[in-house]
């Protein structure tokens, strides 16, 4: 259920994105695979590479995928949050390849922290944000008032 009072969206099943670069793909996917009974409740996205090769490990889950991220993936996921669809970014970041689409990544980054959504870079990020009582119960996530902005005299 989702439903908004001013400055908040409350969430209980929540839209969740699973992206990994090249390195870090073999952890997001043994993660997932211990929190699949977790994970399996919420409505899940993943950029193409990283959503197939967990789908092939772990069955049960249904996720919808993207575009590989190199290939506009992680864009499509920007345009989500700032639509205000996606609530939590689970995106295991490598810190020691240097990557073709690393302003694609920071755009993410950028839009995560404007919209205050969720957001875990590595494994033990994701471990407290799954064992959160947030993660299964409501949780209110914060909306930045950015009506200044919008109206501001130009
Ligand atoms: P991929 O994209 O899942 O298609 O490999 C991840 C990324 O943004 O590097």
């Amino acid at each position: 259920m989702r439903f908004r009072r001013s400055g908040t969206i409350t969430i209980k099943a929540k839209n969740i994105a699973l992206v990994a670069h090249d390195q870090t793909k073999p952890e997001l996917v043994a993660w997932v695979g211990s929190n699949e009974a977790l994970l399996q409740p919420h409505n899940l996205w993943a950029t193409g590479t990283t959503g197939r090769i967990i789908s092939e490990r772990c069955s049960s889950l249904k996720i919808t995928m993207l575009k590989s991220g190199p290939l506009g993936g992680d864009q499509q996921l920007g345009a989500m949050i700032a639509e205000g669809k996606l609530d939590v970014l689970l995106f295991f970041m490598d810190p020691m390849t240097s990557l073709p689409h690393d302003v694609d990544v920071k755009a993410l980054t950028r839009l995560s922290t404007l919209y205050n959504v969720i957001f875990a870079c590595n494994r033990s990020s994701a471990d407290f944000i799954i064992s959160s009582p947030h993660f299964e119960g409501e949780y209110q996530r914060t909306q930045r008032d950015v009506s200044d902005y919008v109206q501001r005299p130009i």
